[in-house]
């Protein structure tokens, strides 16, 4: 059991979780489902295909349509199950035995790199949630993950950090699953960084958990080897149409951001002092509230370790949201 994922980090599935919960603003999920319109074509487009043939091996018909949403080439796309499937894929690529995260971070990469047989190391974020000198760290190593905006603490990296690691050459992956929450993209750097790989998903934004589609922008050489290494199909068919049609219709992506964006500075405001300011659709919170809102049927994620006593809480639709910072209120006993 030593590569168990921690039961938190399928909140759902909790056993712990006792009663009804009526509230989920723990997995980082969009609150809300796709349009009906939007679900209708993908369906059409599903149906009148043919079941019983394999899709497309690499799903070039969805690599050409990101590569068209960033102004790449489709060479420069890989498309996975998930942007999960992706992290893995990454983690087979180099040379090295070592992994350098900067922890409190996404927890698949460490789980991913054990897997691997390869060695963690944390150059642990400072204590405003920057990077250390991680470019002092890369030596022997396989990859540099550094995440932008991080999962759990919503802040962004800074980009003259990014470029030192990239300049040393050691492959970089650059998880942005949360970028269309913030101003700010690295995919820039891209044209000047052969050793940088950014992840993308289809599951926060697009409001697509349930397709399981991410995606990595890359140079070509780092595509071609990622293609060279995935599962044929990766991609089901079913999945890959739902994506392409949910980027031919992408103004409700923008809808949900806006919309995203500004209940999360609502909600920063209203706990100022115990919320850290976030470029994604997340709020890390000083407050060890997990038992008390799950109790009145809100899920949130509770952190360890470092961030012991702290909650991450999705930005939920507004009434949700209302809920939930009703109930901290009474946690603090300010009703
Ligand atoms: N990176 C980060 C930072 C995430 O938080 C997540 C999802 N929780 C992912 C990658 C993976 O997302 P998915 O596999 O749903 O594409």
């Amino acid at each position: 059991m030593r590569f168990r994922r921690s039961i938190e980090e399928f909140g759902s599935y909790n056993p712990y979780v006792k009663g009804e919960v009526r509230i989920r603003l723990d997995k980082n999920e969009c609150p809300f489902d796709i349009p009906d319109e939007v679900k209708e074509e993908a369906l059409r487009r599903i149906k009148g295909a043919e079941w019983n043939r394999y899709p497309n091996v690499n799903s070039d018909s969805l690599r050409e349509k990101i590569a068209d949403l960033h102004g790449l080439d489709m060479r420069n796309v890989v498309v996975g199950n998930g942007g999960d499937e992706l992290i893995a894929l990454s983690l087979k690529l180099f040379e090295g035995d070592k992994v350098v995260i900067s922890s409190p971070t996404f927890g698949m990469y460490s789980f991913y790199s054990r897997l691997e047989g390869l060695g963690v190391v944390d150059v642990p974020l400072r204590e405003d949630f920057s990077l250390r000198d991680v470019e002092n760290h890369v030596d022997g190593a396989r990859l540099v993950v550094i995440c932008s905006p991080n999962n759990p603490t919503g802040n962004l990296q800074d980009r003259e950090h990014v470029e030192r690691v990239l300049e040393t050459g050691v492959p970089v992956l650059l998880d942005e699953a949360y970028a269309e929450f913030s101003q700010k993209s690295f995919l820039d750097l891209l044209s000047e960084h052969e050793n940088l790989i950014v992840l993308r998903t289809f599951s926060k934004a697009f409001g697509l958990a349930a397709a399981r589609v991410g995606y990595v922008l890359t140079s070509e050489r780092i595509a071609e080897r990622l293609l060279s290494i995935k599962s044929p199909f990766n991609v089901n068919f079913f999945s890959m149409k739902i994506a392409e049609t949910a980027l031919d219709n992408r103004r409700y992506v923008e809808r949900i951001v806006s919309y995203i964006v500004e209940e999360r500075e609502r909600i920063y405001e209203q706990l100022r002092d115990c919320a850290y300011p976030s470029e994604a659709n997340f709020l890390l919170v000083r407050l060890d509230a997990y038992d008390f809102l799950l109790e009145r049927g809100i899920a949130v994620r509770r952190l360890e370790g470092r961030l012991k006593g702290h909650i991450r809480v999705t930005v939920g639709r507004r009434e949700e949201n209302d809920a939930l910072l009703k109930a901290l209120r009474e946690f603090r006993g300010e009703r």
